[in-house]
């Protein structure tokens, strides 16, 4: 069971010392349940100073399928490595839809992702429109096919409808998804899309979720924690 938090562009470095303080101390005596956090770029160095020494992860929102070269704006997986950070998010539905980034491409920053150590989460999920028009299926083929199982490598299924909107699948359409990658991937899959401290233990205690990216709710440490604490009851 996995439990991570995707920060966004959201909390500077001190902001984040701040919360990762917090949350060694609420987290303190948690068990069996994995977390991790994944605060922007230029927050990670401080993150993992703080979280030294506990279980707690700090990951990254995005990374760089060549190690080093001409490519402004962007950072390579040993640059992470280099930092101490345990992995990356790939293929975020908002580096999608905001920044063009493909199905192709997403595979290329899994693959150096995981060639160079890090652990990855790569996300998928249909939009509103494709689900409506009975496309859920296709897309998620789509998507995951270009990725290879690997120990390090968890798929989070984000259906678009639901990041950011406070419109969370149910447990039903999240079990009935995640049963569908799972026949594509032999992987973990995260459930991620608006999930809250009310509805995380439904949702993460479907047979087939094995954990939540959570965005919104995991800016507050409060809330994060209790998503983290309802996790270890499923
Ligand atoms: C996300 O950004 O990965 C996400 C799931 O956001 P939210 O929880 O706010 O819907």
């Amino acid at each position: 069971m996995l439990i991570a938090g995707n920060w966004k562009m959201y909390k500077g470095a001190a902001e984040t010392a701040e919360f990762c303080v917090e949350l060694k101390r609420a987290l303190a005596d948690l068990e069996g349940v994995d977390v991790a956090v994944c605060p922007p770029f230029t927050s990670l160095a401080v993150a993992v100073q703080v979280l030294a020494g506990t279980d707690i992860a700090v990951a990254a929102q995005n990374v760089h399928w060549e190690p080093e070269g001409a490519f402004t704006g962007e950072v390579s997986a040993p640059m992470l490595r280099e930092l101490g950070v345990y992995g990356a998010i790939v293929g975020h539905s908002e580096r999608r839809q905001y920044f063009g980034e493909t199905d192709e491409g997403v595979a290329k920053r899994a693959r150096a992702a995981l060639d160079a150590g890090l652990s990855v989460i790569a996300c998928v999920g249909e939009t509103e429109a494709e689900r409506d028009a009975g496309d859920t299926e296709d897309v998620l083929r789509r998507q995951v096919s270009v990725l290879e199982a690997e120990d390090n490598l968890v798929i989070a299924y984000e259906p678009v409808w639901a990041i950011g909107t406070g419109k969370t699948a149910t447990p039903e359409i999240a079990q009935e998804a995640h049963a569908f990658i799972k026949t594509l991937l032999d992987v973990p899959v995260l459930y991620g899309g608006s999930v809250k401290p009310e509805n995380a233990a439904d949702l993460v205690g479907q047979p087939a979720v094995d954990g939540a990216l959570v965005g919104g709710a995991s800016l507050d440490v409060e809330s994060f924690a209790a998503i983290c604490l309802s996790a270890t009851r499923s």
